[in-house]
């Protein structure tokens, strides 16, 4: 199973991953982790992605792409994968399919999870408390920043894969377990 999860910051994507690697045994790879790993790790990535990452804007599609390319040859991803928060413009987009093209691999589904914006602002700051602070760019005003960069420049990608006829909604605002058994009906397992 090769999954995309696509939706605004806050609306579950890292929650709904995470129950998707147990209940399909396929990794999760989120370029917002990996990411954070190597600005914590203070790799030469990580120092030069800080910055762009704590303003809440993106980080080069080059980058991105070098990133997703190398994690997909890795062998836990041989039976499938759920990639989150990748892609996040129509440029990484087109690379992803030349990408799965060329190492013969082909999406199922993209999943897209709805959500109102007062909702992710609410539960966006409630994790930053939560986390005592843990991820930098989890305050109101980058989140609002990462809001609309994801308007901008994110939001395309639903009309991208509509077109495919790959795109699967589902509302975001349901209960955890809801949204869960909704993403498992629209794969049909
Ligand atoms: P969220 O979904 O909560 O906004 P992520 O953890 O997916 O957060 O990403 C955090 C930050 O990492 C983004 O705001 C951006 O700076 C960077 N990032 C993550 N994925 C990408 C990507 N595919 N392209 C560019 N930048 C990215």
């Amino acid at each position: 199973m090769r999954l995309i999860l696509l939706g605004p910051p806050g609306a579950g994507k890292g929650t709904q991953a995470k129950i998707l690697v147990d209940a399909y045994g396929i990794p999760q790879l989120s370029t917002g982790d990996i990411l954070r790993a190597a600005i914590a790790a203070k790799t030469p990535l990580g120092l030069e992605a800080k910055a762009i990452v704590d303003r809440g804007d993106l980080v080069s599609d080059d980058i991105v792409n070098g990133i997703v390319s190398e994690r997909l040859d890795q062998a836990d991803c041989k039976p499938g994968f759920i990639l989150d928060g990748f892609p996040r413009t129509i440029a990484q987009a087109e690379a992803l399919d030349r990408m799965l093209a060329e190492k013969g691999m082909a999406l199922d589904a993209v999943i897209e999870i709805k959500a109102d914006a007062d909702e992710l602002v609410r539960r966006v700051v409630n994790r930053a408390k939560e986390s005592g602070g843990a991820r930098a760019d989890d305050n109101e005003e980058v989140l609002r920043k990462r809001l609309d960069v994801y308007t901008q420049q994110t939001a395309p990608l639903v009309d991208y894969y509509a077109g495919k006829g790959m795109l699967k909604p589902v509302d975001g605002m349901a209960p955890v377990g809801e949204v869960t058994t909704a993403i498992k009906g629209a794969l049909g397992k």
